[in-house]
């Protein structure tokens, strides 16, 4: 998609990209400060609403937090989606602060210490396990704190997804219990007062192929069935994983949702409802609920020609936008949107490379692109920047101020 294509999911005013209705300049103006981040909450809602219209009503949709975990968008999104899942104590923390009722939040992740599930046994959220040591430590918790934990087992399935940004289940993995491994595991564990709730297959993230992400959902199910003949009770939690990707660079479409919607029709009114009457089918997404809502806005301070090359400097960068400089996990270095907000619209006349200020080559953020001339306080608006974002980048380099961010 091209940043022309991403400034219409906004629109202008005046000339002016606009978010909540509010032109750029006069944001800036009322925020105070550059750079910062804005989130719209109409594209919120929107992208909420699609999704229900699309999936099945009987699927629940999940928010990862860790995707944009901004107090005031985990608020909002807590009153729009059904649950949320958690990476940590603190996220924890964030989740339940919103209200959500326990029950409703997970807590994935590796490594989770004693401390910190104790923490969610004690909160009464759903523990996804990831190890026969994690295991342990639930059953632990359990007995010490006199309650009967509810735990879902992370699988790490038996086939990889291909074509996801991220690989994050198949072969080897950190993240879950080995398909051929959880029937032991759930043997070792019977008598010891866990409640297994179900299971959670996530194969993989930003991925774009709707029939990659129809067949990774309908090989989990299978999955799911074969492992569901080692529980003493029925499947009430099948946790299909997500990875709903989101176009990032020009080459990239958007993914089908509709395609996606109709494999998951297909699989929840065949095999789910044959297999797992009693179970509540859920997609866990992150920068798919959030990643097309936000923007990441800096102003311009210097402007400069080096041997024929035109250079804008920006008083952001990858310390706090570090996924749009191409340092975030990306193979290849590919522009991220963007466009000088305040000339939104105008048409492009000159060739200039948009870097950050921090003193390293690293900070890049838009290599030879074409855009209206820019002048020093125009301010430079990179899309797609409402996940993975802020939290995700490294702030405290060199030292520059934090960014501000705003729900608009
Ligand atoms: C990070 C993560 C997600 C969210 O991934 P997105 O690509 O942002 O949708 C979902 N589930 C788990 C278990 C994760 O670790």
């Amino acid at each position: 998609m091209t940043p022309e294509e991403h400034l219409e999911g906004f629109g202008t005013i005046g000339g002016e990209l606009q978010l909540g209705g509010i032109p750029l300049s006069r944001l800036a103006a009322r925020v105070g400060s550059t750079p910062f981040f804005a989130y719209d909450r109409g594209r919120l809602d929107e992208r909420v609403d699609r999704l229900r219209a699309a999936l099945p009503a009987r699927v629940e949709l999940s928010y990862a937090m860790k995707a944009n975990p901004m107090p005031a968008v985990v608020q909002h999104l807590a009153g729009r989606v059904d649950r949320i899942d958690v990476a940590s104590a603190l996220e924890l923390r964030a989740a339940l602060d919103t209200g959500i009722p326990a029950a409703q939040v997970s807590f994935a992740g590796p490594g989770k210490t004693a401390a910190e599930i104790r923490q969610a046994v004690a909160a009464g959220v759903i523990v996804e396990v990831e190890s026969g040591t994690e295991f342990g430590r639930v059953a632990e918790a359990g007995e010490r704190l006199g309650l009967v934990p509810r735990v879902a087992v992370r699988v790490n399935p038996d086939f990889a997804v291909k074509g996801s940004g991220m690989r994050m289940g198949g072969g080897p993995q950190q993240f879950g219990i080995d398909a051929e491994q959880v029937p032991g595991v759930l043997r070792e564990y019977a008598a010891s007062g866990i409640d297994v709730v179900g299971f959670h297959v996530f194969a993989g993230s930003q991925n774009l192929n709707a029939a990659i992400i129809g067949e990774a959902q309908r090989r989990t199910v299978d999955l799911i069935g074969t492992l569901a003949e080692h529980l003493a009770a029925p499947v009430r939690y099948l946790n299909l994983g997500g990875g709903f990707g989101i176009p990032y660079v020009e080459r990239d479409r958007p993914l089908d949702l509709d395609a996606v919607a109709s494999d998951l029709h297909a699989l929840v009114d065949g095999p789910i409802a044959e297999r797992f009457p009693d179970a509540t089918p859920v997609i866990e997404l992150g920068r798919y609920l959030v990643g097309e809502c936000g923007v990441y806005v800096t102003q311009v301070v210097d402007r400069k020609v080096s041997r024929g090359k035109t250079y804008l400097v920006v008083d952001g960068g990858m310390h706090h936008q570090l996924a749009a400089s191409g340092n975030f996990g990306q193979a290849i270095r590919r522009n991220y949107p963007l466009i000088v907000g305040n000339r939104a619209g105008a048409p492009s006349s000159e060739t200039v490379t948009v870097v950050g200020c921090l003193c390293t080559p690293l900070d890049l953020l838009g290599d030879d692109v074409e855009l209206p001339a820019a002048q020093i306080d125009d301010l430079v608006v990179i899309f797609q920047a409402g996940a993975y974002g802020l939290t995700a980048s490294p702030t405290a380099f060199l030292g520059h101020p934090a960014p501000a961010e705003v729900l608009v």
